[in-house]
């Protein structure tokens, strides 16, 4: 039994099965690559689900975060620290954030939008309904991920991942990106709207042209909150610092944005900005918290992630090799559709039976999770969101080259799976 296989068997027996059972124990990664127990290397074309956006073990991120574990780790928030107030000034920069905007750090996308909707439902007492109750409807989209916390799983529409834990915190309406949607849902009783500009989880899908607009204007005049979930596609994954700013109007910025993944450049950090002075106190002091959020190993790691970003170019690389990745992905046989946001890119596989085509996967592992382990054998890594969906979401520092060894590869991989 290789190494490998041992550890996986030892990890069955102590931890708990959530995550189903793990393909590779990973040990090692340099830059755009991965090494397991026995010793394979991959491409890493997932960065551990859009984190890892300055690869692994990039020197500017290890000195940082090895200075800091050096010289202070952890002090609790009844103390501050030079990197949160730091990176807070950065992010509120980078973003275009307006005058008197807020940050608070936390953990990870479910504390970062567990934080939003709190601020949400704060909102609805400050800005109560025409009977003068507060408001306490929040709308959320279809196919939206939220996280797994249960305030963020009652944002996230997914029955299978909310069902088995209801009652959830009430309120949550889930609705269709559609204009008509918002017209008739958005009435007084709504503290806030969340929406994912783009949304990873359910197979990267942009929202339709002129929703989000829509959705600032409408939040404005309706007295509810806008409060855009950044979590996958922010700190630069889509070639933006905000993949909502494509798509609002020049000057408009959301009234909330939340952020984790890419932010720690693989240490675990999250983040609420609050836009404005108005949106910033509505959370005060004693009404939120958290003992790790923003802590210095966490802002090390976060300061170097946004410095990097900006001194390496990568939102440009990330434009740049994107959409040259999308092109060639496109004229691979048994490629359907290829929706490209940066270096977020969402493939669908032309499938080869029914069964595939409509979800089933009874008899089976669905087409994408075999074309997932089939790339894996030949040294690449990516994961399936759906049935026949792939999901490619590599480091920012990805090049042209390496981008396309991976297509080259693609057409044996989808002709062993058909062969299967
Ligand atoms: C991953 C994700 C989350 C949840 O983040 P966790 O760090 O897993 O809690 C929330 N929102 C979006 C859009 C995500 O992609």
């Amino acid at each position: 039994m290789s190494n490998q296989d041992e550890l996986l068997g030892e990890y069955k027996e102590h931890l708990l099965g959530v995550f189903g059972d793990p393909s590779l124990v990973l040990v090692s990664g340099e830059g755009v690559h991965v090494t397991d127990a026995n010793g394979k290397r991959y491409l890493d074309l997932l960065a551990g689900i859009a984190v890892n956006a300055l690869g692994h073990a990039h020197p500017a991120w290890v000195r940082a975060v090895s200075e800091q574990a050096g010289a202070l780790a952890h002090i609790s928030n009844l103390f501050t620290s030079p990197g949160s107030i730091h990176l807070a000034e950065k992010l509120l920069k980078v973003t275009g954030a307006p005058e008197g905007s807020h940050v608070f750090f936390a953990n990870s996308g479910s504390e970062a939008n567990e934080a939003a909707f709190k601020l949400a439902r704060r909102h609805g007492r400050a800005h109560p309904d025409a009977q003068g109750r507060p408001r306490t409807r929040v709308l959320a989209l279809e196919n939206s991920f939220h996280g797994r916390t249960m305030g963020s799983l009652s944002l996230t529409a997914k029955a299978a991942y909310r069902e088995p834990f209801e009652p959830l915190p009430a309120g949550v309406t889930h609705i269709p990106a559609t204009a008509e949607a918002l017209e008739r849902q958005l009435d007084d009783t709504v503290s806030a709207v969340i929406v994912e500009p783009v949304q990873g989880e359910a197979g990267v899908h942009g929202l339709p042209e002129g929703f989000l607009a829509l959705a600032r204007r409408l939040t404005q005049e309706r007295g509810a909150l806008l409060i855009v979930d950044e979590v996958q596609s922010g700190m630069g994954r889509t070639g933006a610092w905000l993949a909502a700013t494509a798509q609002l109007p020049r000057g408009e910025f959301p009234d909330a944005v939340t952020f984790a993944k890419g932010l720690g450049g693989g240490f675990p950090v999250g983040a609420m900005l609050t836009a404005g002075p108005e949106v910033s106190a509505l959370l005060g002091a004693g009404q939120h918290g958290t003992t790790f959020g923003g802590n210095p190993l966490a802002m090390a790691a976060g300061l170097a992630t946004v410095t990097t970003l900006e001194n390496e170019n990568l939102l440009v690389n990330a434009r740049e090799v994107g959409a040259h990745l999308a092109q060639r992905l496109r004229e691979v046989p048994g490629v359907g559709e290829v929706r490209q946001y940066g270096l977020l890119v969402g493939v669908d596989l032309v499938a080869e039976n029914t069964e595939d085509a409509e979800n089933a996967g009874t008899s089976g592992d669905p087409m994408a999770q075999r074309v997932v382990a089939a790339a894996r054998e030949a040294g690449f890594i990516l994961n399936a969101t759906g049935p026949t969906t792939l999901r490619l979401a590599p480091p920012l520092i990805i090049t042209a080259e390496q981008a396309d060894t991976f297509v080259e590869a693609l057409p044996h991989v989808l002709k062993t799976v058909r062969a299967r």
